[in-house]
């Protein structure tokens, strides 16, 4: 379920859902080709998680043959659409939707269709307010935790939250450089959540962002998922991944970019309860809810889903759905305020330590499960109460097999997931050899500007040569 190329994350498909300005008041006449004939399954919806992820089952299915493709095609002339938000441009890119004559002709893996301009300004400006939602979701919560992670830092320097802003803004010395700069402590703001390119089309999987480079790709399918959640749940997994100051390379390779950018978006109160259940990249956020909160998921999953053999179907069962319904939210909205309050706040501002600690756990969740550790009691033996009395009971034994299991972590220290050979894997694809590298690494001590653009002296070469 999880694909990572060296920096390509992506969500794959699992059972997933947004919408805006086009939520469930839209009438059906004004929405897009894609979502047109979900209006009235929406309505039906009517706030029901039941009902909510039945239509979203029934959605998946019936648009699964016509949402992927691994052949592309020739993309060029469809149709494009720059506009700014906080005060940074991006540019929209409709994949397929090319102009022709009087129409916009959409190309897709199920065949042509035809669409007049206004249907065509319906894709648009539903494409468009999908982002521009989750861009101030993922903006209002980011705001909030800004200040946290800002005292957080205060703390730890023994200053005011006052001294410390003063203190990031100051120059070092003469170099024009703040101390905010070169600590690499910068305050979130909404234009980081702004993407230079959005495109929307049909992909491998339902988003996919490229870290480092501010660039989003978004499916019709994943449209269609966000739409019947009513939360532009897909969209803001990949601003998380594509926001520079919360996700980036060589940071990144140091926890689970996939694990942290679900947070906000499964833990979001509109996020569908059986994505919660099952979805691959929240393995640890059940440990999580097993361990302290004694919901033990794949029993639940297991009661819930009875899978048909003989026909191939899913059935629900409504009565186990109802039984767990209330827990989950309990302990979603749990884990959210745990998460965004404590969790998080301590994880970035102390990032560095944060990585040499999953390094050294050899576990890139390590963060957040000795955080969970630190928060709350284990509850799992039948309550609080009976599972901290075996605790106390077992607390010798446990420490042992602690030392133990500490001791097995020295051995056999994998040496590709040493930084310097990432970086040198990651340099590679730009054209600069190990060796090149390593002769960087033994002049370190007074390599100049200079001699970093004589590495790339070839490749400028080529790219002239091409022009
Ligand atoms: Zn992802």
């Amino acid at each position: 379920m999880k694909s990572l190329k060296i920096f390509l994350f992506m969500i794959f498909v699992a059972a997933f859902y947004s919408a805006p300005v086009f939520g469930s008041q839209t009438p059906e006449n004004n929405l897009p080709h894609y979502l047109k004939e979900w209006a009235k399954s929406k309505k039906n919806i009517r706030g029901d998680e039941l009902e909510k992820w039945k239509t979203i089952s029934r959605a998946l299915f019936t648009t699964d043959n016509c949402s992927f493709s691994k052949s592309g095609t020739v993309i060029n002339g469809s149709e494009t659409e720059t506009i700014k938000i906080a005060d940074k441009e991006i540019r929209f890119t409709f994949h397929n939707y090319v102009r022709e004559e009087n129409k916009i002709v959409y190309y897709s893996p199920c065949g042509k269709l035809e669409l007049s301009f206004a249907e065509f300004k319906l894709v648009k400006k539903d494409i468009i307010s999908a982002y521009q939602e989750a861009v101030e979701i993922a903006w209002q919560t980011h705001q909030d935790l800004n200040r946290l992670i800002l005292d957080k830092i205060a703390g730890l320097n023994q200053m005011t939250s006052e001294e410390l802003e003063r203190k990031l803004k100051e120059k070092v010395g003469e170099s024009g450089v703040t101390y905010g700069e070169l600590a690499q402590i910068n305050e979130i703001q909404k234009q980081d959540f702004v993407v230079n390119e959005f495109h929307f089309g049909i992909i491998e999987a339902w988003g996919l962002t490229w870290l480092n480079t501010k660039r989003i790709l978004y499916s019709p399918q994943a449209r269609l998922y966000d739409y019947l959640n009513d939360a532009p749940l897909v969209i803001i997994h990949e601003l998380i991944h594509a926001n520079p100051k919360l996700q980036k390379i060589p940071a990144a390779w140091h926890f689970d970019a996939e694990l942290s950018a679900s947070f906000l978006e499964t833990l979001n109160k509109k996020s569908d309860l059986l994505t919660f259940l099952r979805h691959g990249y929240l393995n640890d956020i059940r440990w999580a809810s097993h361990v302290f909160f004694g919901l033990d998921s794949e029993k639940i999953y297991d009661k819930i889903i009875k899978f048909r053999w003989s026909t191939n179907q899913i059935e629900l069962d409504e009565a186990a759905f109802r039984e767990f319904e209330a827990k989950i939210k309990l302990i979603k909205e749990e884990l959210n305020s745990a998460i965004f309050n404590v969790i998080l706040p301590e994880f970035y501002s102390n990032q560095l330590y944060w990585a040499s600690v999953n390094k050294r756990f050899k576990d890139d969740n390590a963060y957040f499960k000795i955080m969970m550790s630190l928060t709350y009691d284990p509850t799992l033996l039948s309550g609080h109460h009976s599972t901290m009395k075996w605790v106390n009971e077992n607390s010798d034994k446990i420490k042992e097999l602690a030392e133990e299991a500490w001791k097995e972590t020295e051995k056999d220290d994998d040496e590709k997931n040493e930084l310097v050979v990432k970086i040198a894997d990651f340099a590679e694809i730009f054209g600069i050899t190990k060796e090149q590298i390593k002769s960087i690494a033994e002049r370190y001590q007074r390599i100049s500007v200079k001699e970093i653009k004589k590495l790339f002296q070839d490749q400028i070469a080529k790219e002239e040569e091409k022009k």
